[in-house]
């Protein structure tokens, strides 16, 4: 078996026709964008293609809602530190416990610039306490970020109703979503969820790491991060990365019209993944396993063994998967989405996500099946916890 992917929430393949769109922006249409001779519009002319792609993507108003990106991570910061700077009297701002870092860090950044912020926490299944939102929200809130999906769960949160709380308690608070794990799982329409701005990053849609786009509502002001020239309407500077625009406005077309292969065939071999790991392997328990998720997604924690040895094993055979984020992965420190869900501590270390994507072929999801068992077995062998591990045994009837 060669390599099976399955971190798809990390990263994705790029797609061959996404590949493909790109090629000639490297190669003989390699004009800039801002360029006046002819020469240089077949670059123009691909952008406000990408633009109208990413325009139907997020099902935005207007094609001028979007602003091209260098990622997720930017996406957020712009968002968010562009909508506050149009409203600095307002000094409160509201997350949630779970976002990725790129939200977090910033909002801990804020809080030493002055801001006061509260972080909304999760229950065990990581469904979002709406009731504290509700009593968070007050007349100097200025903005609330919360991720439509989150990366490590995949579960995903009510925006729409979200947005309601919010703007019924201050009607001039802002609401930013992070979109890049809901980008390319599930349906996006920004008009229908009523965000003031939602990012997305092209590398978890099968194009490029190094693109995003974000959406930011006709009527939102936000200032600059990166101050230059006009491009993006003055609210990015920078030349444009023509071909990499290109490949994610395709990826993103091609996400969209997907959806439906993944909320069927990948969603049915993400449920036999987990349940046929479940069935088979009696430390097993699913975190957030709820029907409220994106369907690429499942986190399993398997008790009283250590994750970091699960995925040396997986890689071992070629499996990859993940413990944690990519981003918190690589530190011992069990992940901050983890904690929040409170998932008990006899299984918080040996947690293990698995994502899949379009590519994903059943003889794989198979061959997962067969191979983590005896991977599991070993480990728990060597594990100081076997009284426990027997007592659980007897417990599930194996
Ligand atoms: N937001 C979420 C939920 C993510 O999962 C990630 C990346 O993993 C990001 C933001 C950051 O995206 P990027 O790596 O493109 O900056």
């Amino acid at each position: 078996m060669n390599l099976i992917y399955l971190d798809n929430n990390a990263t994705t393949k790029v797609d061959d026709k996404v590949i493909k769109v790109m090629m000639p922006y490297f190669g003989e249409k390699y004009g800039n964008a801002s360029s006046m001779y002819e020469f240089a519009r077949s670059a123009s002319d691909a952008i406000k293609a990408a633009r109208e792609q990413m325009k139907y993507f997020y099902n935005a108003e207007n094609e001028k809602e979007i602003i091209f990106t260098s990622c997720g991570s930017e996406s957020a910061n712009l968002a968010i530190r562009g909508m506050l700077n149009m409203n600095k009297n307002k000094r409160h701002i509201i997350t949630t416990k779970v976002e990725h870092p790129c939200v977090l860090n910033l909002y801990k950044q804020l809080e030493k610039e002055g801001y006061k912020a509260d972080y909304i926490g999760v229950n065990s299944n990581g469904e979002l306490n709406l009731e504290e939102l509700d009593e968070k929200v007050n007349s100097d809130t200025a903005l609330v970020s919360v991720m439509y999906a989150n990366n490590e769960t995949g579960v995903i949160f009510p925006i729409k109703k979200i947005v309601e709380i919010v703007k019924a308690k201050n009607p001039e608070t802002k609401v930013f979503s992070d979109g890049v794990q809901a980008a390319g799982k599930i349906n996006i329409d920004v008009q229908d969820l009523g965000v003031d701005a939602m990012g997305v990053s092209g590398h978890k849609f099968h194009a490029p790491k190094g693109v995003g786009a974000l959406y930011v509502n006709s009527k939102t002001l936000i200032t600059p991060l990166i101050i230059g020239g006009h491009q993006e309407r003055g609210k990015r500077a920078g030349t444009e990365n023509v071909p990499y625009i290109a490949g994610m406005g395709l990826a993103a077309e091609m996400a969209k019209d997907a959806l439906k292969y993944e909320s069927t065939e990948v969603k049915r071999l993400r449920d036999k993944l987990e349940s046929g790991i479940i069935k088979r392997i009696y430390n097993a328990r699913v975190n957030a396993g709820i029907n409220n998720r994106v369907p690429n997604t499942t986190n399993i924690g398997f008790e009283y063994i250590e994750g970091e040895l699960i995925l040396l094993h997986l890689s071992d055979i070629g499996i990859c998967a993940s413990s944690g984020s990519a981003c918190t992965s690589g530190s011992l420190e069990p992940s901050h989405v983890l904690r929040a869900l409170n998932v008990p501590f006899t299984s918080i270390h040996g947690s293990i996500r698995f994502s899949l994507s379009r590519f994903t072929k059943e003889k794989e999801i198979d061959y997962v099946i067969e191979k983590l068992p005896p991977i599991i077995e070993k480990l728990c062998a060597i594990s100081p916890y076997q009284d426990e591990l027997n007592a659980l045994k007897k417990l599930k009837g194996f």
